[in-house]
């Protein structure tokens, strides 16, 4: 399945959204990332046709929705607050507007979506008074696909889980999508779902899209924008300047956070350590993770120690890179600089000080060891079926 935005407006007294232009390929998970009020759930009820534009036109698979109608456009909602039937059990929640006939052909699929959730145990619960709102997630996502969409829009699905639940369910939840071949598009405000779920990526801001990308190509010009910036400059080592081309649209700017992100092949895990290549290069985790399954990474600039020597050291991850520029970023405190390094296709960013720079004689194209221990890479990706990022 395929969806097309061309030039969709839609005007509200004192909010103009559009014009809008989005181009989501088959099977793609687009992540809407904005502020509260941007007009995220604006565009999710625009193309599910709770609200009609007030010009342009939408596409699935290349037909104009104005011209299907609403219930057979395969198109399944999750609003942010889950709506479940009291009075009915786990179960019937789940298959509730199944046919009878269906219910039981689906049978298998019904418990093997629910084996995959966790909530498997759950479905003969009476009630769903007393549920946990993970939970109450669970069953809502549950019964969304089991009616197999072809398209699922989220509407922050996951903003009033806690941290753990919502780690596990956003791997799920991609999982589920990808191996039903299901197109989505997830609308939150929060950073670590992209990270999780994102194929491609949209940034909203009062009303526009500011820019779409893959995922993968929006962290790698992370490292770019800011080494174009410091090469801009007149300083041959580094710049009190902040960088002029990290535009509004990237990712950690919005978020001021910031993480490298390292995505590799899992070939050894045992005792709750986890070994995953990238090319040529090892890196060690805690976490148990299937061999020849994928993860992907954040780590903190601040947690990427330097050294100009091979040390001997507790830390399990020791690779050797290159200076490739050195930058002070005006967000940063004053006497903090980022130093981008690079290997092959591997970039990262360590944030020390000037003092620490200075004592390292750390200078741009040399040749210097970055550290980091195994506690510290924060697993946000694991799948066994697929490339993470297209
Ligand atoms: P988001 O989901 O990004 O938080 P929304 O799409 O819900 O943002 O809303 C964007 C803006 O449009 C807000 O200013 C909101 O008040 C306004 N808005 C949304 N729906 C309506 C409506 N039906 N009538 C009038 N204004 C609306
Ligand atoms: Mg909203």
């Amino acid at each position: 399945m395929t969806i097309e935005l061309v030039n969709v407006t839609k005007v509200f007294p004192g909010f103009t959204l559009g014009p809008i232009n989005l181009n989501l390929p088959d099977d793609t998970i687009l992540v809407l990332l904005g502020p509260n009020g941007s007009g995220k759930s604006t565009i999710l009820n625009l193309i599910i046709g709770l609200i009609k534009p007030d010009t342009g036109s939408i596409y699935i698979d290349g037909a104009d929705i104005a011209k299907i109608p609403v219930e057979s456009r395969k198109i399944g909602y999750s609003f942010q607050n889950p709506t479940l039937f009291p009075h009915l059990s786990v179960y019937e929640n789940i298959v509730f507007g199944l046919k009878k006939g269906d219910k039981k052909l689906k049978g298998l699929q019904i418990k093997n979506l629910c084996d995959s959730f966790g909530i498997s145990h759950l479905l003969d619960r009476r009630k769903i008074n007393g549920l946990s709102g993970g939970e109450m997630q669970k069953i809502s996502l549950a019964r969304m696909l089991v009616k197999e969409p072809k398209i699922m829009l989220m509407d922050e699905p996951l903003a009033h889980l806690d941290n753990l639940t919502k780690n596990k369910l956003r791997m799920d939840l991609r999982q589920i999508l990808k191996e039903e071949k299901v197109l989505g598009i997830y609308v939150t405000h929060f950073e670590d779902d992209v990270y999780a779920l994102a194929d491609s990526v949209s940034i909203i801001q009062k009303g526009q899209i500011k820019r779409t990308d893959t995922l993968r190509t929006m962290l790698l010009s992370e490292g770019e924008s800011a080494t174009i910036g410091v090469r801009a400059t007149s300083s041959p080592s580094y710049s009190h300047e902040s960088p002029t081309s990290l535009s509004s649209s990237s990712i950690f700017e919005i978020f001021q956070g910031d993480y490298n992100y390292l995505e590799g092949h899992v070939t050894e895990s045992k005792d709750g350590v986890t070994i995953f290549m990238h090319g040529a290069h090892k890196f060690e985790i805690l976490g148990d993770y299937p061999t020849n399954s994928t993860v992907g990474v954040l780590i903190k600039p601040e947690d990427i120690l330097l050294s100009p020597d091979l040390v001997k050291t507790s830390a399990r991850n020791i690779i050797k890179v290159r200076v490739r520029s050195i930058s002070n970023i005006s967000y940063l405190r004053k006497g903090v600089l980022d130093i981008f390094l690079g290997i092959d296709d591997i970039s990262l960013k360590s944030r020390i000080t000037v003092e620490s720079k200075n004592y390292l004689g750390i200078i741009e194209g040399k040749y210097i060891y970055a550290i980091f221990k195994a506690t510290v890479p924060h697993v946000v990706r694991n799948s066994e079926r697929e490339n993470m990022i297209k």
